[in-house]
């Protein structure tokens, strides 16, 4: 029989379970009722006190491993935890939320018990033997792996389960023994984007892309990018989207053109971007070819703002498609979004 571990790890306030490491726990929770198999939760944080009270209704065995060490991302401690969780369960399969922190230690952890990884699943199936499914070649191969090696280890893409939500409840949780290796990492800080400038959140409900048509030419024969930019931020700023964006417009800023400031190559979806998965789009100034589209495959509900009638996006790639000026429109949603918080 198959020993499932669901490998947490806390949020930056240090106590709270990251929402990808709860996605990971609904999916724990399914596989285990699937297989009839025994799941255990293990948590890595300063103190477990609170995730184990958000996932005692969960009936799963508590393991953690916590204390000042692992505040902090750091490869030396996460590893170690990641290790002593794993012998403490004896696991055979262990889930994995596919967060940077846990990315970083997988294949070191996976080796070091002399198990296989498989990273990027997006589903989990079977009832005899366990069948994860991942996607190749840019989404656009979807597979489906199974395993004989032992422990195997899947890292969960975010936002491919619902997180869990229980009710909060006190329960026991076993601290699992660790020696943890000398540290020589000392995280002295987090530098980040101020909160407001950060324009990638993969939690958000929508993405909005904006296009090269931002700051190509209007009909006054002029080009406006600061406007533009004006534009996009104050519908970000009202609205908490996610920002991305076509390869044309981030590729401008190397051929000298009228560039937004904000956007880089990590805000680029697409073939050569991100595929991110937000329940809805919006596009903007962006034509929809294909090598763009291929990156909103994941995207719920689908609509664009564009000049052109025959755009990309008017060809079966969007729900809805308004045939307008981007620059009237979102300045008016932006007023609209305005009054309605005055
Ligand atoms: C191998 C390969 C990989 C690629 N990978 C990617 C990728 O990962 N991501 C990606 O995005 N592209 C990728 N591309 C490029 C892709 O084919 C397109 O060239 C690119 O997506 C076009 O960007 P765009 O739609 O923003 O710009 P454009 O094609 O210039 O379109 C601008 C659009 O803005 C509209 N517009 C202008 N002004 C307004 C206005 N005021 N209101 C409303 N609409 C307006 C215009 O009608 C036009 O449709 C790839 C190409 C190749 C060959």
């Amino acid at each position: 029989m198959e020993t499932i571990l669901v490998l947490t790890h806390a949020d930056e306030t240090g106590s709270a379970l990251t929402k990808a490491s709860l996605e990971t726990v609904t999916a724990g929770l399914e596989l285990a009722a699937r297989l009839s198999a025994p799941l255990t939760i293990g948590i890595i944080t300063v103190d477990a006190t609170a995730a184990a009270s958000a996932l005692s209704s969960t009936g799963a065995r508590l393991l953690a491993v916590s204390g000042e060490a692992f505040a902090q991302a750091r490869y030396a401690s996460d590893a170690a935890a990641a290790e002593a969780l794993c012998r403490a369960a004896k696991a055979t399969i262990v889930l994995a939320p596919g967060t940077s922190r846990f990315t970083r230690v997988a294949a070191g952890v996976t080796h070091r018990l002399g198990g296989f990884l498989d990273t990027h699943i997006t589903a989990l199936g079977g009832t005899e033997a366990i069948e994860a499914t991942r996607w190749f070649y840019r989404q656009r191969i979807e597979a489906v792996l199974s395993r004989d090696a032992r422990p195997w280890f899947l890292l969960l893409d975010a936002g491919t389960h619902a997180a869990f939500a229980g009710e909060h409840g006190a329960a026991p949780v076993e601290q699992a023994a660790i020696q943890l290796p000398r540290l020589r990492t000392t995280v002295s800080g987090v530098r980040a984007p101020e909160q407001g400038q950060q324009t990638i959140r993969p939690d958000a409900k929508l993405l909005f892309v904006a296009g090269a048509g931002w700051t190509k030419k209007q009909h006054d024969g002029q080009a406006h990018p600061a406007e533009a930019g004006k534009l996009i931020l104050g519908f970000l700023h009202a609205t908490g989207a996610s920002l991305g964006s076509s390869k044309s417009l981030v590729d401008q800023g190397g051929e000298g053109e009228p560039v937004l400031p904000f956007l880089t190559h990590m805000n680029q979806v697409g073939q050569t971007g991100a595929t991110p998965r937000h329940a809805k789009g919006l596009s903007t100034c962006c034509h929809g070819e294909e090598p763009h589209v291929v990156g909103w495959r994941f995207v719920g509900e689908r609509r664009a703002i564009n000049l052109d009638p025959n755009c990309g996006w008017a060809r079966g790639k969007a729900d809805v498609v308004y045939v307008a000026d981007a620059f009237e429109v979102m300045g008016k949603v932006n007023a609209q979004l305005k009054a309605a918080k005055a």
